[in-house]
């Protein structure tokens, strides 16, 4: 089977990680934490970085960090995987989904100005939902596939209305917005580090930031809020979402080879746009002048998706359409979702992504192009 985009481990993984065993240094505390989150606050251009156990867990200390309550809604994209979504549901907090962009799958930022602009009233500097009276303290933007939207404008619209802007900016490492670094732009950032991701830890995540007080308190919550280096005393209720030195070892041998990883990413869509681009009515995400994206999963959209998908399954070679839209699962019903003509059903209905691990071979990536060509 060819993987969708699986784990890429060639360079020092191993060593490190046997390093960790044969020290016993392998569980909560480790200089490969340290080394992991020092190379991540570095590559990002941020001030700290704290590493968690996942980028799940990493996007919940966030949100508790920001002080999100079962009395307040955060808004999301209507398209992004559920992991974003979930974590907001942690905290008890309610959902505004904005809807996607039809050309970029980012969230629509004429939607959510006009949500704001219509929906919601500020008072004392606080932004409330004018319907339901909840306070709105939270943005969440995704760079969905690593692609990033119009972030002075995002920023912009976020401060004009007192939101916080949290980026979920997991699947963007190595994606820069005119030449800043994605999850730098809010208050808080995040990174993910599953199978799947541009790098992995088997699972893992961080969160990175400029603000020292909040790096601290990230710390101090995915460390059980223990406030005595002697004693067990804690100060509040805290939780067990650090990442192992054995996982970290992993991540700073994967970080040694992030900047070939980037560079094969970008040979892997040059490589199919060159065979795809004008064969049936195939698309590719459209990406800004603005943007150098890590292109993490290359994604056509057509009418033919289902037929693609077929092909591709059946000859082994992993694709799979795009994430069932949020406002479309069960759990997220009675949530808001804030769009036009729902073009999230659309980009649903028509993307797909194909096999993009960072040790493809081009032989392989001929393959792949050979057998999405029958179908047209
Ligand atoms: C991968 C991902 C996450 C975090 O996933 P984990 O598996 O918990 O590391 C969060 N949001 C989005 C959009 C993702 O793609």
């Amino acid at each position: 089977m060819l993987l969708l985009s699986g784990p890429n481990m060639g360079g020092n993984e191993l060593k490190y990680v046997t390093e960790c065993i044969e020290t016993g240094w392998v569980s909560s505390v480790g200089s490969y934490v340290d080394k992991f989150e020092k190379l991540s606050a570095e590559f990002a251009g941020t001030s700290f970085a704290v590493a968690t156990s996942s980028g799940t867990t990493a996007l919940h200390t966030c949100l508790v960090l920001l002080g999100v309550t079962p009395n307040d809604l955060v808004i999301a994209p209507n398209i992004t995987f559920i992991a974003t979504c979930n974590s907001i549901k942690y905290t008890g907090a309610g959902l505004v989904l904005i809807d996607a962009d039809e050309n970029d799958w980012q969230m629509d930022l004429n939607l959510l100005q006009q949500f704001l602009e219509t929906e919601t009233e500020q008072r004392n500097d606080v932004c409330y939902h004018i319907k339901t009276g909840k306070r709105i303290p939270v943005i969440m933007p995704v760079h969905v596939l690593g692609n990033i939207c119009d972030m002075d404008r995002l920023v912009a619209l976020a401060n004009e209305h007192h939101l916080i802007v949290l980026e979920d900016s997991t699947e963007a490492l190595g994606s820069y917005y005119k030449g800043r670094h994605a999850g730098s732009f809010g208050v808080l950032g995040t990174f993910s580090y599953n199978g799947n991701k541009i790098i992995t830890t088997g699972g893992g995540g961080m969160i990175i930031t400029n603000d020292e007080t909040l790096a601290k308190k990230a710390k101090h919550l995915t460390t059980q809020a223990k406030s005595d280096s002697f004693e067990y005393i804690h100060d509040e209720i805290g939780y067990n979402y650090r990442l192992v030195n054995v996982a970290a070892a992993m991540g700073v041998a994967q970080m040694e080879q992030l900047p070939g990883f980037l560079k094969r990413k970008k040979e892997i869509i040059q490589f199919y746009k060159d065979q795809l681009q004008g064969v049936g009515d195939i698309q590719f995400q459209q990406v800004s002048d603005d943007v150098n994206p890590n292109w993490w999963l290359p994604t056509i959209k057509t009418e033919k998706q289902k037929d693609v998908l077929k092909l591709l399954n059946d000859a082994k070679m992993q694709s799979r359409p795009f994430w069932v839209p949020m406002n479309q699962l069960r759990m997220f019903k009675e949530d808001i979702y804030y769009h036009q003509n729902d073009r999230s059903d659309f980009i649903y209905r028509h993307c797909l992504s194909i096999p993009c691990s960072t040790n493809i071979s081009n032989e392989e990536l001929m393959e792949v192009s050979q057998k999405i060509k029958e179908a047209f």
